[in-house]
């Protein structure tokens, strides 16, 4: 696979590299400069297949010319050990459950299989790596777990104090090992920008840095998987009009996915964009102005981000807002939008969306097409936000001891940290 950068400054990279580096060194993201088609059996047989047999053909699709079949299949195994249910909840409105993984959040898949080719590139080049990763919440645990011990990988993770849950503070704080975790007197805006900003400073180049935010394109290869998979079980279920996806929207990764999961070929009628009340990409929907702002702190707090990093990804994908409205529809919602919408679908269909999961669910009632089958992404688990049941495997991590490292949020207060 050759990747370019999306802002079209740097030579084009190999995937080893693109995964490596993960922000090209112009500053850009990297993108596939093909995206490859599957075939018209695979789509007609798609409902025969395991979740792991679609992982490994869209994946041997994406990027088999840079890694053998017998390595993808062992990355593909250990890192998507976890179902990802197809649930009805109302006609013609069901619930994707990404949340089966090791950290009740979807950003596991990201994570597992990112961990998992760096290690096998890294490994092949007797390289170390640290991977340096700014969270609101979720893309921290999921990276501490996914990359806990695996060899020639540190990871430091950068959270803002007090802005995350306590289980996420957690189990970010509570690993040790290989995982590190800088506790910033600041925003996740703050610490994005403090990541980006230590990839462009000279300095910091002998650590050999490296990302593991939705901005390395080995999280977007595995969360194409369970579109392909959730298409599969709409098939089993006798449905065949292509779907609605409403996909929970913060940096905009997981919708990227499904974008590409569509140009290779999955029927999809329509990406709803939903997001809490951080509503840059709605705005930019509505008015063509792209306008980055502050993020503000919402109940859907792993979607609380101002300045969406995947956008340049959709805008280079379609090329204008025009070419994006005929694949996506976009809508904001409000804290009390999303806590009455929580207690109304617990009441009539008896199941507990989290946070997140009700604003998908509230894109689709908004945007209100039901010819066809609308299915939400339900990201995280209602216990990691709500007062249900904790099952064990979280549960655990509350007993444990924190241990952050509290700086401030400068790129001067972060080098201090790491050299
Ligand atoms: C990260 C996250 C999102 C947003 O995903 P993006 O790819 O950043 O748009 C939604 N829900 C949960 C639970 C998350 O952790």
């Amino acid at each position: 696979m050759i990747l370019y950068s999306t802002k079209h400054q740097s030579k084009p990279a190999s995937l080893e590299k693109a995964v490596l580096k993960g922000l090209a060194e112009d500053g850009g993201l990297y993108m596939p400069e093909k995206i490859p088609q599957l075939t018209a059996n695979f789509f007609e047989n798609i409902s025969k297949l395991s979740f792991q047999e679609i992982a490994f053909i869209v994946s041997k699709a994406l990027i088999g010319e840079d890694i053998g079949d017998n390595d993808l299949k062992k990355i593909i195994n250990q890192a998507i050990d976890f179902d990802a249910p197809l649930v009805k909840l109302e006609d013609k409105i069901y619930s994707l459950e990404l949340f089966h993984g090791p950290t009740l959040a979807f950003k596991d898949f990201g994570a597992r299989f990112m961990s998992r080719l760096m290690g096998h590139f890294l490994k092949e080049k007797n390289q170390q790596t640290l991977i340096l990763a700014a969270t609101s919440g979720d893309t921290g645990s999921a990276v501490a777990h996914g990359f806990f011990q695996v060899p020639n990988i540190k990871v430091a993770i950068l959270y803002p104090s007090g802005k995350v849950s306590h289980l996420q503070e957690q189990q970010m704080t509570t690993m040790g090992g290989n995982i590190t975790a800088f506790e910033v007197n600041g925003s996740f805006d703050d610490c994005q920008a403090m990541v980006k900003a230590a990839f462009m400073d000279q300095t910091l180049h002998k650590l050999n840095l490296s990302s593991a935010n939705s901005i390395n394109i080995s999280r977007l290869i595995p969360q194409t998987f369970y579109y392909f998979y959730a298409y599969a079980q709409l098939q089993k279920q006798g449905v065949r009009k292509a779907p609605i996806f409403s996909v929970p929207s913060g940096n905009f990764g997981n919708l990227t996915a499904g974008v590409i999961a569509h140009k290779m070929g999955l029927p999809v009628s329509k990406f709803i964009a939903a997001t809490n009340a951080n509503d840059t990409f709605p705005i930019f929907m509505r008015t063509g102005n792209y306008q980055p702002k502050p993020s503000v702190k919402t109940i859907a707090n792993a979607m609380d981000v101002g300045a969406p990093s995947n956008f340049a990804r959709l805008l280079d994908i379609f090329g204008s807002k025009e070419e994006m409205e005929k694949m996506i529809w976009s809508q904001s919602f409000s804290d009390q939008e999303i806590t009455a919408c929580i207690k109304k679908v617990r009441s009539e269909d008896g199941y507990t969306l989290d946070p997140h999961g009700a604003v998908a669910y509230l894109g689709i009632k908004a945007y209100n097409q039901d010819d066809t089958a609308s299915i939400l992404l339900e990201t995280a688990h209602p216990a990691k936000f709500l007062d249900v049941e904790i099952p064990e495997r979280l549960a655990k991590y509350a007993k444990l001891e924190k241990k952050s490292i509290k700086i401030g949020n400068s790129i001067q207060d972060l080098k201090k940290a790491l050299i």
